[in-house]
């Protein structure tokens, strides 16, 4: 492992492992299937060798993005996969079976809960508790526990769960520990330092940035002892055990369910990591400013931020978070201010669902990505009718500022 900091880290990634013509980026492979000289050689690869066979299961270029991401996390391993839904599907159905207990935050994605209401449908039995008290979920703990997921940033409540304390409970009490780092990126969250034994992030989020390529990625931080976790079939009960749940996730996961990655995409989204930690930094600060703008407008009736002393998680997001406070921000507006009216009002930012991107995006949650789940569910969950989710991008601070004055005006 390079001593090299985070960024420089990733911007000379591909070209300290030998790219063909001294290229400084790792080249786009678009070969479905890779073709062996020696017959010995392909039958070594298909039996456990490193190596290609079958464009599904990885190429040279989805592999170097995963040694990236390996590093940003402080990982030992990373699987990517087509989207951030495609990786979370792969990590339950591959390691939970019927039987199973799963402990999760009740502030998670709308996709994510529904994901998990079709695993509860094959017989893993789901409890959601408020994550942000580590009490509550030591509470749900049964016999047949054997994962919790949270999310390190509540997309889009901005809830932060009390990480440290449950990564430490997860590892007294051998749980698989899942942290879904995809709103705050291990620039903000170094979840490995936390406890975490897979962090799971969409790339098409803040890691990509663009807005030109959707992708996944569940990263082991190589700090859980796999030999313990009963679900680990029999084939992949080899070598060392802190890389047989990794394995398992890249035959179940990817290999039989075929979520693949691109060539194109996983090229798009190395690019675009290369300047993830200037992008976020500029994000976050523009999304702090706007908070401070908006928590005394009298037509704002509320603004979750964490970057504000008003939120519950303040602190907390200050110890961990490595001074930035995130690019999501959730706003409801006065009850005599039309929504609607207002958003068609925006001229800089974007009507628009995705998050993470260079682009300023707003979207009323409950008639859209929470419409599905119907009124009571998102009364659980914590999802106002008149919430605003708003993912700031890197414009130019005034611009995002005027802009919202503006439409309220
Ligand atoms: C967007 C998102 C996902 C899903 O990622 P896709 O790449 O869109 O499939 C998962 N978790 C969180 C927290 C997200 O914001």
């Amino acid at each position: 492992m390079s001593t090299n900091g985070f960024t420089t880290t990733i911007v000379h990634s591909d070209r300290r492992s030998t790219v063909e013509h001294g290229a400084v980026h790792k080249p786009m492979h678009p070969s479905a299937e890779f073709a062996f000289a020696d017959s010995r050689e392909l039958t070594a690869v298909f039996q456990g060798k490193p190596g290609f066979s079958y464009a599904r299961q990885g190429t040279p270029t989805t592999a170097a993005l995963e040694t990236k991401l390996t590093q940003m996390e402080e990982g030992a391993g990373t699987v990517t996969f087509a989207t951030g839904m495609a990786a979370l599907a792969a990590t339950f159905f591959a390691l939970l079976k019927s039987g199973d207990h799963l402990i999760t935050s009740k502030f998670i994605f709308g996709n994510t809960n529904s994901l998990l209401g079709t695993l509860a449908g094959f017989g893993v039995e789901v409890s959601l508790v408020d994550a942000t008290d580590a009490e509550q979920v030591m509470a749900a703990r049964q016999p047949n526990t054997r994962m919790v997921f949270v999310e390190s940033l509540a997309n889009p409540g901005t809830q932060i769960p009390d990480l440290v304390a449950i990564g430490a409970w997860c590892q007294r009490e051998g749980l698989v520990y899942v942290v879904d780092n995809t709103l705050v990126t291990p620039f903000l969250c170094p979840a490995k330092r936390f406890g975490a034994s897979l962090v799971v992030t969409s790339l098409s989020k803040h890691v990509g940035g663009h807005g030109n390529a959707l992708g996944g990625a569940v990263t082991d931080t190589g700090l859980f002892d796999w030999s313990s976790y009963p679900n680990i079939a029999e084939p992949y009960r080899q070598g060392k055990p802190t890389s047989w749940g990794l394995t398992q996730i890249k035959k179940k996961g990817l290999r039989d369910m075929g979520g693949t990655l691109s060539a194109e995409a996983a090229h798009r989204i190395a690019t675009g990591a290369e300047t993830l930690s200037l992008r976020l930094a500029k994000a976050c600060h523009n999304a702090l400013e706007l908070a401070r703008g908006l928590q005394h407008h009298p037509k704002v009736s509320r603004v979750r931020y964490p970057g504000l002393a008003s939120h519950p998680q303040h602190t907390r997001a200050a110890d961990l978070f490595g001074g930035h406070f995130g690019a999501l921000l959730a706003v409801e507006l006065a009850d005599d201010v039309d929504v609607f009216d207002f958003l068609n009002r925006l001229t800089v930012f974007a009507l628009a669902t995705h998050l993470g991107d260079n682009r300023s995006l707003v979207l009323p949650v409950a008639h859209t990505i929470y419409y599905e789940m119907g009124p009571e569910r998102r009364a659980l969950m914590g999802i106002p009718d008149g919430m605003l989710r708003i993912s700031v991008g890197i414009e130019d601070t005034a611009d995002l500022i005027n802009d919202f004055h503006q439409a309220l005006a």
